[in-house]
């Protein structure tokens, strides 16, 4: 038997569809409105790059922290 890990058994996180290709995105804070997976955020910064597939969903979170850094916006 197996349950829906769906609820509030984590806290603060949701799954969500990425808005523009409606692939699942999971561990979205859950005040999130709309989100974009690491896919399409990676094609928007740079849709020529054939790099992303050998990229780990990993190394690219890493990478967008930072170029959220320096571009120093809020979120608001
Ligand atoms: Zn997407």
């Amino acid at each position: 038997m197996r349950k829906p890990t769906f609820g509030s058994r984590t806290g603060g996180v949701k799954s969500m569809k990425c808005k523009n290709c409606n692939a699942d995105v999971h561990n979205v804070d859950e005040k999130t409105v709309s989100v974009t997976c690491w896919k399409c955020v990676a094609k928007s910064i740079n849709p020529h790059s054939l790099i992303i597939s050998d990229m780990s969903g990993e190394e690219l979170a890493r990478f967008f922290k930072k170029q959220r850094q320096k571009d120093g916006r809020s979120e608001n």
